[in-house]
């Protein structure tokens, strides 16, 4: 069976542009009579807000969005947390290192951002410049809390088939170079966590913001050194304020929790998302979030960024 994903990380508050990502993923998976999963990405611990988990699952259950599936832990309901799964990317961590696609790496980010070569990507770090990549397996460790682990991104061109942005590739080593997949204090990254849950849980669509196409080849170089299936991407443009920028404070609160407190409905939401995605226009019945469905497919999408009126939703 194919499954779509909720995917939160609770380091903040949900904005006007995590809801749109989270309706196309439900509109999508609900056309495709696909399971949803919604998975707590708390990885990220020096970020991690304690409030932001439970606000994100109010913010989701606000906007009518439901998902099918979670762990047995009370209800069929819950969601998925990493925080509880590090074992799983644990296990995933040592294949890649008794495969040898792992080193050892003492960098800090100033010696790399004045080594490397400049990212391909937009807002990415530079290229990692290779300095501690002669590691072999066998050779001693650094000591405990001076390393993370840095995968060694492939020279084979990487190829995929975004349902929004259409054919992408790039060559991993030199666009993107080694990149970590744990932090220095042995917490796994994003990177390994998403991968490996991803494949967990059976997600066959990872619908996401077009700023995470640099971490889409990342995951692709990890399914493919864990032998797993990859699944299918749609990178949804992002939400700007009236200016071109990406959201941020400077366009005012556009916090849905603030919405919820203020009494906005969210239907208004709801069809402001559809309606800015191009899946429907402003003459459109649109009763719920489930009369959308009928109008969902990823070829209407717009392809750049959309810019919104936050002031329309105060
Ligand atoms: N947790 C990430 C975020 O909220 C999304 C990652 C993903 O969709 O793979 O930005």
């Amino acid at each position: 069976m194919s499954a779509g994903r909720f995917a939160p990380s609770p380091t903040g508050a949900q904005h006007l542009g995590n809801a749109r990502t989270y309706l196309l993923a439900y509109w999508s998976a609900k056309k495709a009579k696909a399971k949803l999963v919604l998975r707590i990405e708390d990885v990220d611990s020096p970020r991690v807000k304690p409030w932001a988990s439970q606000q994100a699952i109010d913010d989701l259950r606000w906007l009518s969005l439901d998902w099918d599936e979670g762990p047995d832990m009370g209800g069929p309901h819950e969601p998925y947390v990493q925080t509880e799964r590090v074992q799983l990317y644990r296990d995933a961590l040592q294949t890649l290192i008794r495969t040898d696609r792992v080193f050892p790496c003492t960098c800090t980010r100033k010696d790399i951002q004045s080594a490397g070569s400049a990212p391909h990507f937009d807002h990415e770090p530079a290229v990692y410049p290779g300095f501690c990549a002669g590691w072999k397996q066998g050779d001693p460790l650094p000591e405990e809390g001076t390393y993370c682990w840095r995968f060694r991104a492939g020279d084979q061109s990487r190829e995929f088939h975004d349902l929004v942005l259409g054919y992408r590739e790039c060559i991993p080593a030199n666009a993107l170079g080694a990149f970590p997949v744990t932090q220095k204090s042995g917490e796994p990254s994003y990177q390994l966590a998403v991968v490996v849950d991803d494949a967990a849980m059976g997600v066959t669509e990872v619908v996401r913001g077009n700023d995470l196409i640099a971490s889409t080849f990342r995951q692709i170089e990890l399914y493919s050194a864990l032998g797993l299936n990859i699944p299918q991407f749609a990178h949804v443009p992002l939400v700007c304020g009236a200016d071109g920028r990406r959201l941020a404070k400077r366009h005012g609160d556009t916090r849905l929790s603030l919405y919820r407190e203020r009494g906005v409905s969210p239907m208004k939401i709801i069809r402001w998302a559809a309606i800015s995605a191009g899946l429907i226009d402003e003459h459109t019945n649109v009763e719920n979030i489930d009369s959308v469905i009928e109008y969902f497919d990823w070829g209407k999408l717009p392809k750049q960024d959309t810019c919104v009126d936050t002031d329309a939703f105060q």
